[in-house]
C-alpha cells in the first residue's frame, strides 16, 4: 500500500504543476556536449552509486576499517588512527614518489599539496612542483576517482606522518608504503565483505530515492529501451534493486519489468572492449546457460560485451546513452572506444552547489575587491612607466615632475596593501568552500580542477543523481552553454 502512495504523490506533483516546472539548480542536469534525449533509443545504467545510492560515509568507514585491520594484523601501530571523511575528496592525486596528496588544475599544474596530512606552504610547493605537470598515464601519480580510493588515501596520508616519525617498521620510502597498502588491500574480498554487510542491513547503507524508479518508468514509457549493465553479481543486484525500486513502482510492476536487458558481472571496462560471451542466468537459483548468438529481450545475462548489445539493439553508439558514476570504467572507455553518449553521476555535486550558493554573497564581494585591485594595479603600473620614460629620456614624457609620479606610485602601493588585507580572509574562505582542506571538487583556485577537466572531456552531461532527469523529462534537449573565453566581456 505504502509503495503506491509514494509513487502517486510524486507523479501528481509534476502533473498538477500549473507553470512549466523550473528545475532546481542543485538538482540540475549539466551539459558539456549538446545531447538530445529524443535521439537516444537506449539508455544503459550502472547500478552501484548510480541507480542505488549508498550512505557514502558508512561505506568508506567500513573500507577504512578493513585496510586498518589488515595492517594491524601485520604488527603496525595503527590502533589510534581514525577515519576522517573530510581528509580527502575525489579528484585529488597521490604522488607516490614523495608521499604527497595534490590538487591540480585543468592543465595538470599543482595548486595545493599536503605532505601526509600537513599543508605544504606555497614557497615549498613552488620549489618541489614548479616544473611539474601531472600526466595521469605515468605510474608516479594515482588519481583518486573512486570511493575506495578515498579511504585508502586518508590512510596513506596518516601513514606518511608515521613514516616521517620512523614509527613504521621496515618501510623505506613513500612508494613502498603505497605498495604495501595496495597489496594488503584485497579489493575483491573487501567488496564481498561490504556487500554481505549491506544485504544484511540495507536500511543502514542505502539511501532510498522514490524518484529514481519513476524516472526510469517515464523513460521506458516514452519508448526508450533501458539496460542495466552492472559489475555486481546477480544475487546482490537482485537484492539491491528489489529493495530500492519495487516499493515505489505501481502495482504489478517490478524492477525487472523496466529493463529490456539486465547484464550482471559485466566486468566493465573490459565489457566495452572485448568479445566476452554472454551466459543467461536462468531461474531464481542463478544457474548459468551459455547463450548462442546475442542476448534476448527481458533476460538476465552474465558477462557479455557492448558490441553484441549494439548488434542486438540494431543501433549505433550515438543512439545509446550510458549513465554511470565511474569516470574511467563507465564514461571514459565507453566514449573513447564506442562513442556512446555518456552521463556521469557526481553525488558530491549537491553539497558543492549548496555550499557555493551560500557563499555567493562573499564571492560577489571578493570579485568586486579584485576588480578594484586590478584598477589600482593598472594606475600604479602606468605611473611607474611614465617615471621610467622620464628618467631614461625616451618616448612621450609627462609634464608632471618625477617627485609627483613617485608619490602616485607610493600612494597606489599603500592602497593595494590595505586592499589585500580585505581580500585575504575572503580568498581563504573561498578556498575552503565545501571542504576546508581542499575546497570545491570542480575548481582549483579560479580555474577548473583536473577532475573538472576529466569530466568535461569524457561526460556529455553530468548530474548529482539519476532522478535529476525527471524534472527535465525524457524529451529534453540539453544544450551546452556558450563557453566563456578570457577575451569575453
Ligand atoms: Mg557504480
Amino acid at each position: 500500500m505504502a509503495k503506491r502512495k509514494t509513487a502517486r504523490r510524486t507523479s501528481l506533483q509534476l502533473a498538477q504543476s500549473p507553470e512549466p516546472h523550473q528545475a532546481d539548480h542543485v538538482r540540475g542536469v549539466f551539459c558539456n556536449r549538446t545531447l538530445n534525449l529524443r535521439s537516444i533509443t537506449a539508455i544503459g545504467y550502472d547500478m552501484d552509486y548510480t541507480l542505488v545510492h549508498y550512505n557514502v560515509e558508512q561505506w568508506e568507514q567500513l573500507a577504512y576499517q578493513h585496510i586498518k585491520q589488515k595492517l594491524v594484523d601485520q604488527g603496525w601501530p595503527l590502533e589510534d588512527l581514525e577515519f576522517n571523511h573530510r581528509a580527502v575528496v575525489r579528484g585529488l592525486i597521490i604522488d607516490r614518489e614523495l608521499g604527497n596528496i595534490l590538487k591540480a588544475n585543468r592543465f595538470g599544474y599543482i595548486k595545493q599539496a599536503r605532505h601526509g596530512t600537513w599543508l605544504m606552504d606555497h614557497a615549498v610547493l613552488r620549489k618541489v612542483y614548479g616544473r611539474t605537470i601531472i600526466d595521469l598515464t605515468e605510474g608516479r601519480w594515482v588519481f583518486l576517482n573512486t570511493l575506495f580510493s578515498l579511504s585508502e588515501a586518508c590512510m596513506y596520508g596518516q601513514l606518511i606522518d608515521l613514516l616521517d616519525r620512523d614509527e613504521i617498521p621496515n618501510v623505506l620510502t613513500p612508494r613502498d608504503l603505497y605498495d604495501i597498502i595496495r597489496t594488503s588491500l584485497d579489493e575483491t574480498h573487501m567488496e564481498g565483505a561490504l556487500k554481505t554487510e549491506i544485504v544484511t542491513n540495507p536500511d543502514r547503507y542505502l539511501r532510498l530515492d522514490p524518484d529514481v524508479p519513476l524516472t526510469l518508468l517515464d523513460q521506458q514509457r516514452a519508448g526508450k529501451k533501458l539496460l542495466l549493465i552492472t559489475n555486481s553479481e546477480w544475487e546482490y543486484t537482485r537484492a539491491m534493486m528489489e529493495y530500492a525500486f519495487d516499493r515505489f513502482l505501481p502495482e504489478g510492476v517490478a524492477w525487472r519489468d523496466l529493463f529490456h536487458l539486465v547484464i550482471v558481472s559485466a566486468r566493465k571496462p573490459a565489457f566495452f572492449s572485448t568479445d566476452h560471451p554472454f551466459f543467461e542466468v536462468s531461474g531464481d537459483d542463478g544457474l548459468l546457460r551459455r547463450v548462442v548468438g546475442g542476448p534476448s529481450p527481458g533476460g538476465v545475462f552474465l558477462g557479455g560485451n557492448a558490441a553484441a548489445v549494439e548488434h542486438h539493439l540494431g543501433i549505433s553508439g550515438d543512439s545509446i546513452l550510458y549513465v554511470g558514476d565511474h569516470l574511467f570504467s563507465d564514461v571514459h572507455v565507453t566514449k573513447n572506444l564506442l562513442r556512446w553518449r555518456t552521463a556521469l553521476i557526481v553525488p558530491e555535486l549537491e553539497g558543492e552547489l549548496a555550499a557555493t550558493r551560500s557563499f555567493a554573497g562573499d564571492q560577489g564581494r571578493l570579485a568586486a575587491l579584485m576588480k578594484e585591485k586590478e584598477q589600482l594595479e593598472l594606475e600604479q603600473n602606468q605611473a611607474r612607466l611614465l617615471l621610467q620614460r622620464k628618467r631614461k629620456g625616451y618616448g612621450p614624457r609627462p609634464e608632471e615632475p618625477a617627485k609627483d609620479l613617485e608619490l602616485r606610485v607610493a600612494r597606489s602601493r599603500r592602497k593595494l596593501i590595505a586592499l589585500d588585507e580585505k581580500i585575504r580572509p575572503l580568498a581563504e574562505a573561498a578556498g575552503e568552500v565545501s571542504n576546508t582542506r581542499w575546497g570545491l571538487l570542480m575548481r582549483a583556485g579560479n580555474d577548473k580542477s583536473h577532475m573538472a577537466r576529466q569530466i568535461e572531456r569524457h561526460a556529455d552531461i553530468y548530474m548529482s543523481r539519476v532522478s535529476n532527469f525527471m524534472q527535465c523529462t525524457p524529451y529534453a534537449y540539453f544544450r551546452s552553454p556558450r563557453g566563456s573565453l578570457p577575451h569575453d566581456r
